[in-house]
């Protein structure tokens, strides 16, 4: 075999990408063993079959042939309507290119702010893709971090201090994996340095229904920022539609032609049948999102019962997404360490902090995505054994 090119095999970094528990986990399952799953960020329920109904629909109408390639107008113009009426910034069809996913929506959107060699800032800890996707465009990945004391909010100080020949920064909010909701002053700072520096900020929106407390901030909405903000959104999480992949990019007009001119060259747009169904998802209204972010917000209070009522754990304040990250550091071990324990102890999977960046060591992500009863019975089990474990220490 010829040699395969650089930029591929060293997509994931050098040392371990943290997700060996996650293998373990499946490969337990596999052989047998009942093991409780809290790692992955998958919904419990599926798609509404209201939604699947318009799929089945467009795609008996006949809609399955190649759709144009920066999605159908009609959908872009939703999407336009619903950024406009978050952001209050003009927005239509021009600043909207359909995407498979939000996935692709970030790799399109680095693929226009960073030259090969740029070097491309995202703020630790982060969703497991974001190295990778920068590295895929032969930007030179630069994290930031943030303190667990702080709520994982990213500081202007730390952000300056990284900015050095950045020509990007990759924001998420509300956030994967902590759960945070960037309020207004944070996103100001960003938005101060990057005019400053001239730089480009991709703003991943994809759990923007989900918001526990408090209100998501499009930085869009911030003044002058349209200019210089990719929007990421997604129906993945608002929609529970993960293997549809539908997601979009909203920016500039300039910058939106640039990627649909790499559309046509990549993906070739999105099935019209899963754009139709977007379409009738999008326009089923609030409602409908209300529905699937329902469980997160009862078992997100959950979290905050049970673990009000011990010590041993302390969980970050999650203002939205789904998840709950959770300190373990009275327990003298590592995420990775305390996860791999639980995991043989008592079989609940969750996910290490270290596997989302080092500003997340000593903490473990809890995804919310089991029923009501079994998600409490876990996080009890959990603090249980982190509280033998903070004895021992
Ligand atoms: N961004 C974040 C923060 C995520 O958690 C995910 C999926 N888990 C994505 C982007 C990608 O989502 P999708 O491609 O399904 O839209």
């Amino acid at each position: 075999m010829p040699a395969l090119s650089q930029r591929i095999t060293t997509l994931n970094g050098d040392g371990s990408d943290g997700w060996d528990l996650f293998y373990r986990a499946r490969a337990m399952i596999e052989s047998g063993v009942p093991v409780t799953e809290l790692t992955i960020g998958e919904h419990d329920i599926r798609t509404d079959p209201s939604i699947l109904r318009a799929m089945h629909d467009s795609a008996m109408a006949g809609h399955t042939g190649y759709a144009i390639v920066p999605g159908i107008g009609a959908l872009r113009d939703e999407v336009a309507a619903r950024i406009e009426a978050r952001t209050g910034v003009r927005t239509g069809r021009e600043n909207v290119l359909i995407t498979p996913g939000g996935q692709a929506g970030l790799f399109a959107a680095h693929m226009a702010a960073c030259a090969p060699g740029d070097v491309a800032l995202y703020i630790d800890p982060y969703y497991a893709t974001y190295p990778g996707v920068l590295r895929a465009v032969g930007a030179q990945p630069r994290a930031v971090p943030t303190r667990s004391s702080r709520g994982f909010l990213p500081d202007r100080a730390a952000l300056e201090a990284a900015c050095d020949g950045a020509a990007s920064l990759l924001i998420n909010t509300p956030n994967n994996p902590t759960g945070a909701v960037y309020p207004r002053a944070t996103l100001q700072d960003i938005a101060d340095v990057l005019t400053e520096r001239d730089m480009w900020l991709i703003s991943d929106e994809v759990y923007d229904s989900q918001v526990w407390e408090g209100k998501h901030l499009s930085p869009r909405a911030l003044p002058g920022m349209d200019a210089r903000t990719l929007v990421i959104g997604s129906m993945s999480k608002s929609h529970a539609m993960t293997g549809s992949r539908i997601g979009w990019i909203v920016g500039p007009e300039e910058a939106i032609a640039c990627l649909i001119d790499l559309a046509t060259n990549t993906t070739y747009g999105v099935p019209g049948y899963i754009q139709d169904a977007a379409l009738f998802g999008l326009r089923a209204g609030a409602g409908l999102e209300a529905q699937v972010a329902e469980p997160f917000r009862r078992r997100r209070a959950i979290a905050e019962r049970v673990l009000a009522a011990q010590q041993a754990v302390r969980m970050i304040p999650a203002q939205g997404a789904m998840y709950v990250m959770l300190d373990v550091r009275a327990t003298g071990l590592s995420g990775e360490d305390f996860a791999f324990a639980l995991l043989d102890a008592h079989h609940i999977a969750v996910m290490p902090g270290e596997s989302f960046g080092q500003s997340a060591a000593g903490h473990v992500r809890v995804a919310m995505t089991l029923e009501d009863s079994r998600f409490e019975a876990a996080l009890r089990s959990l603090c249980d054994f982190a509280a033998g474990l903070a004895k021992a220490a």
